[in-house]
């Protein structure tokens, strides 16, 4: 099978579990995910008409992607990995949306290069649902409090939640705090499910599937 094979196959498996709970398929947007692949892998999806995609490094988004937007109208890309201080600049311009706002050194610098720029930019808060320390993410008793920093101090407009689970856990758990965290804060986006659990977590709400290895192929 080839990228768009597993692309098609992907989005059948996402539109099943949506309609399956009862979900309109349409509510849920898939997000592939690029790290690592060079342009000649991405371009046959970018063909094939996808348009969401997410890398993890601003420095590798930024040698790949702004070639491939000016030929791919439409594009939509999402930073999924940490963000330094010294990148913020270069990630506004490279990315539509920052799904891993988790520091307030980054969200203060993000708000003041924002208010420079007339880029329309999204964010999602990412949360260390699994409190696991080498993990990015706000920890979720600290989650309200950075949501609250973000959207109304900062005035960033901060849409919704990211998380990574822990490895050797069960997701749903996760899924299901993360869709708490967001319902008590008004927010409607949840980026949540990877490529091995991504119907369960269409299945407890998400909007956002990250989805890499499965149409992508292995990483090395
Ligand atoms: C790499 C990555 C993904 C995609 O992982 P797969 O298991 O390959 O689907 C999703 N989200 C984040 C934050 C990642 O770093």
């Amino acid at each position: 099978m080839g990228v768009v094979d597993r692309w098609n196959e992907a989005r059948s498996r996402i539109d099943r579990a949506a309609r399956e709970s009862g979900r309109d398929p349409k509510t849920v947007t898939l997000v592939c995910v690029t790290k690592t692949f060079p342009s000649d892998a991405i371009v046959p999806l970018l063909e094939a008409g996808q348009r969401v995609f997410g890398e993890n490094r601003v420095q590798e988004a930024k040698e790949k992607w702004p070639d491939l937007k000016a030929r791919y109208p439409g594009v939509e890309l999402h930073l999924l990995g940490p963000l330094q201080s010294n990148k913020v600049k270069e990630a506004i311009e490279t990315f539509d949306v920052i799904q891993s706002l988790d520091r307030e050194k980054i969200a203060r610098a993000l708000s003041v290069e924002l208010a420079k720029s007339n880029k329309p930019m999204r964010f999602l808060v990412q949360v260390n649902t699994g409190a696991e320390p080498q993990k990015s993410g706000v920890l979720v008793e600290e989650a309200d409090a950075f949501i609250a920093l973000c959207r109304d101090e900062l005035g960033l407009p901060v849409q919704g939640l990211m998380c990574v689970p822990p490895v050797d856990e069960q997701a749903s758990p996760h899924f299901a705090l993360l869709s708490t965290i967001a319902a008590r804060n008004g927010l409607s986006v949840l980026s949540m499910g990877m490529s091995a659990d991504f119907e369960q977590a269409v299945e407890l709400g998400a909007t956002h599937v990250r989805v890499g290895s499965a149409i992508m192929g292995e990483r090395d």
